[in-house]
């Protein structure tokens, strides 16, 4: 039986998750005031519900000026003074989706946060490209890094341009898919490397590419024999979610296995929206992952982590890394310590469903790829017994033998 102690303090355990977690709100939890702005945008464009659940009308009316800014939501002088100084230099776009998801009201808000240019984006701190892309790439477009898996990066574009992202895009470059050609020769590299039988297909973005740009590509790698699985990466369930339409996920569905994972950062972005695109890529069939970025100012909290992860679970996501970021210029102001990584682990295990647990991972600079990393729960361990720490900090040890080996 559990005694009336124990479940004392198991009820402890969540007190002081439960006091806060009604105060972090999900999209869900704010569908009105985003369905105000949502309108409020629409009308200034002078568009419909419609043009609002065509990927091609968000896309093509993505903001990129502070000027359109300041008319679609309150903008301090100094604030758009800001976005312009930074434009010259980085470029930034959002679609007037993931702009309705912005909470005005909130000085902090955590969508503003990773879309809306901050002046801190021209600190100096950190390395232009740390990823080390070019000695892990066999052929142009294809990142290789471990044995059995690879990534094809299919085109540079993206439904927005997030301010924390490792991929900084600098005004005047181009975003362009990947031409035929390129692609070809990497699915070749695929078809020549037998013990290739997992395939990652990226970007940028990988669901800029057109429905039948993905159908080509997906009945290319099908037609590989040693491709076991296929994975998507894409930010668009989150900052463009129309563009997971019934026709896209019919596609999808014809090459089974095909995975995909998205990017959700805060319960901020879960939306009607968000919620609805999950659940058509679900039903269709398809494991859905969440490989969320660690960022100061968004989800560097236990609480705002374990609330996104559950939420994510509620939806059909399930989370699959939390990535320490990477120290690449312009993004300092989203810098944290690896003991904010850890405490968000620390907070996670025991505490909520082991469904909501994702890996933390540092990746390792000059691609030496992904290194996990766990709170220490291991204390000591020697030739006759282990001792541990539990989830509530209390001490347990095992014996450490192996029976077989004994004389
Ligand atoms: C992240 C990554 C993968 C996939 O890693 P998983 O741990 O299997 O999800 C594969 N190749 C490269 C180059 C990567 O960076
Ligand atoms: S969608 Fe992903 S790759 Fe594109 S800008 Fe955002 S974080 Fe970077």
């Amino acid at each position: 039986m559990l005694s009336a102690e124990r479940e004392l303090r198991l009820q402890n355990d969540i007190h002081d998750y439960l006091e806060v977690r009604d105060s972090i709100k999900t999209g869900l939890e704010r569908q009105e005031e985003i369905a105000k702005n949502r309108d409020r945008i629409l009308a200034f464009f002078g568009a419909d519900l419609k043009d609002w659940y065509d990927y091609r009308w968000q896309l093509k009316h993505r903001i990129t000026d502070a000027e359109t800014l300041s008319k679609l939501m309150p903008l301090s002088k100094k604030q758009a003074a800001e976005i312009d100084e930074v434009g010259l230099k980085y470029r930034y776009a959002i679609s007037p989706y993931y702009l309705s998801l912005i909470d005005s009201n909130n000085p902090e808000c955590p969508v503003a946060r990773q879309s809306i240019p901050m002046i801190d984006e021209l600190d100096s701190a950190g390395e232009t490209d740390p990823m080390d892309e070019e000695n892990s790439s066999p052929v142009p477009g294809v990142t290789r890094r471990y044995p059995d898996r690879l990534i094809i990066k299919v085109t540079n574009q993206c439904g927005m341009y997030c301010r924390f992202c490792q991929r900084r895009r600098l005004i005047g470059e181009q975003d362009v898919h990947s031409n035929s050609e390129k692609i070809k020769k990497a699915i070749e590299y695929v078809r020549d490397h037998e013990e290739i039988r997992d395939v990652l297909i990226t970007g940028g973005d990988a669901f800029m590419l057109s429905d039948q740009a993905i159908d080509n590509l997906l009945a290319d790698l099908r037609s590989i024999k040693h491709v076991e699985i296929i994975r998507f990466g894409t930010r668009t369930p989150v900052t463009l979610p129309q563009r997971i339409t019934p026709e896209l996920v019919s596609i999808l569905k014809k090459y089974h296995p095909v995975y995909v994972n998205t990017h959700f950062n805060s319960p901020a972005e879960i939306s009607d929206e968000s919620k609805a695109a999950c659940e058509r890529l679900a039903d269709a069939g398809i494991p859905l992952g969440n490989q969320m970025v660690l960022l100061n100012g968004v989800n560097n909290k236990p609480h705002i982590v374990k609330k996104l992860n559950q939420s994510l679970l509620s939806i059909r996501v399930k989370p699959y890394y939390i990535f320490h970021p990477k120290a690449i210029r312009g993004t300092s102001h989203f810098w944290c310590s690896i003991e904010e990584g850890l405490d968000v682990m620390e907070s996670l295990r025991g505490y909520t469903s082991g469904m909501a647990i994702p890996t933390y991972i540092v990746n390792g600079t000059g691609g030496l790829g992904k290194t996990p990393l766990l709170p220490n729960y291991l204390l000591y361990i020697g030739r006759d017994k282990a001792v541990f720490r539990n989830w509530e900090g209390q001490i347990f040890e095992i014996e450490n033998r192996n029976r077989s080996k004994q004389p």
